[in-house]
């Protein structure tokens, strides 16, 4: 199977890493922040000038956030068991200088296996049909609602901050992931 995959808040704890540092630059309260765990969106625009306080940092913590238990394991089983892994990643050159050579560099540090990545998607269902995907998995209510418009198989990946919506496959971590890839892959 063709298996689609996101990068932050998937295969890597970028949240958990950024908030952090969101309450020291902005001189904010941890604990409220976490309580109030708000979106990407929601500190872009509740934060002033977070656009530049992404062009400054984002570069910096992209190169070291930790990867999210299993991810590796798994997405090294499910490749040497001939699925083909496509990392699709809204990752953009507004937010850095070459998102690329950025995340290329980094999967590669981490030892995370793919045989395509794709950067600057903004339209992930467009992407995910246009690369033949059979199963995309993400973290992001929009972009999982993007690929199920495309008839997608879609799971979104149990993050911190995304509130689940009914209608939306669920998934908890990566162990539970390889199951279903393998129960998919059965039945096919
Ligand atoms: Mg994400």
């Amino acid at each position: 199977m063709n298996i689609a995959v996101d990068v932050d808040d998937t295969i890597t704890d970028t949240y958990e890493y950024i908030l952090p540092l969101v309450a020291v630059n902005y001189n904010l309260d941890l604990k409220k922040l976490w309580s109030n765990k708000p979106s990407y969106k929601e500190l872009y625009n509740m934060l002033p000038d977070y656009d530049k306080f992404i062009k400054r940092n984002y570069h910096v913590l992209a190169n070291i956030v930790p990867v999210k238990e299993d991810a590796i394991k798994v997405l090294k089983k499910l490749r040497s068991e001939g699925h083909k892994i496509i990392i699709i990643t809204s990752r953009n050159t507004e937010e850095y200088s070459n998102p690329y050579k950025l995340t290329y560099e980094y999967l590669v540090s981490k030892g995370i296996p793919f045989d395509k990545l794709i950067t600057n998607v903004a339209n992930k269902g467009l992407q995910c049909a246009t690369e033949g995907i059979d199963v995309f998995v993400d973290d992001n209510t929009k972009n999982c609602k993007s690929a199920i418009k495309y008839n997608i198989n879609t799971y979104q990946f149990k993050s911190n901050f995304s509130s689940p919506e009914d209608k939306i496959k669920r998934v908890n971590n990566w162990q539970e992931f390889y199951e279903i890839i393998s129960d998919l892959s059965k039945s096919t």
